[in-house]
């Protein structure tokens, strides 16, 4: 009898320890993947999926080299597709040093459109990141002060986000971005399928193809 016990407890041991071991390697292999996911390159996390648009982007902002940021893909966001911002975290280092992030949508999801990242093309996402970009060389402008008294008025008044939107895209036109930006503006204007609320707005708050022309022109003539 105490044979027969001592041999059941002994194979809960072995069952709880085979349990331990798989929970273990399931671990082991989301942590793997987690990190097989993302691309560390000199003060940038990029995710995989859109490393080389990335890079393509990055290469226009030979000033951003020094500056960490991370890509990072988000189920969705609200709004919008992108959005750049500092890390909270690195929120009180000096300017120089702070980090920022490029928060992205793994889906396109505007008013019931819905096109995975995967399928928008290569020079769309190009220009959209080349746009978060600029916002970041609007940012590393900015005092700490500077930056909390933008967001606020980012979030309250549409004239500013008007100019803050034009302040980046500017950027990207500036750093030679214009095909790219251009391949974004047209994805979004010429868009049958996305609703004329999500084009208007687009269209109140961000340059438009012919005022970036313009700006092409402009700095061709200086
Ligand atoms: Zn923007």
């Amino acid at each position: 009898m105490i044979a027969y016990i001592a041999r059941s407890k002994m194979q809960h041991i072995i069952f709880y320890q085979k349990l331990l071991i798989i929970g273990l390697c399931i671990l082991a292999s989301e942590y793997m993947m987690s990190i097989s996911e993302n691309i560390h390159i000199k003060n940038k996390i990029i995710p995989e999926i859109i490393i080389n648009e990335a890079r393509t982007a990055l290469s226009h902002y030979p000033e951003l080299i020094d500056t960490s940021i991370e890509f990072k893909l988000k189920p969705s966001l609200s709004k919008s597709f992108m959005k750049a911002q500092p890390k909270f975290s690195s929120f009180f280092k000096p300017k120089g040093k702070r980090e920022y992030v490029i928060l992205i949508s793994q889906t396109f999801d505007i008013d019931g459109m819905r096109l995975p990242i995967s399928d928008i093309p290569k020079n769309v996402l190009i220009g959209w990141l080349g746009h978060e970009l600029g916002h970041i060389m609007d940012y590393r402008n900015r005092s700490n002060f500077n930056l909390i008294w933008f967001g606020i008025r980012y979030s309250f008044s549409q004239n500013y986000i008007r100019e803050a939107e034009r302040i980046a895209d500017t950027y990207a036109v500036t750093h030679h971005m214009e095909k790219y930006i251009l391949a974004t503006k047209r994805f979004i204007l010429d868009n049958g399928s996305l609703p004329q609320i999500y084009k208007d707005r687009i269209k109140r708050l961000y340059l438009s193809p012919d005022e970036i022309l313009l700006l092409v022109k402009e700095l061709q003539n200086n």
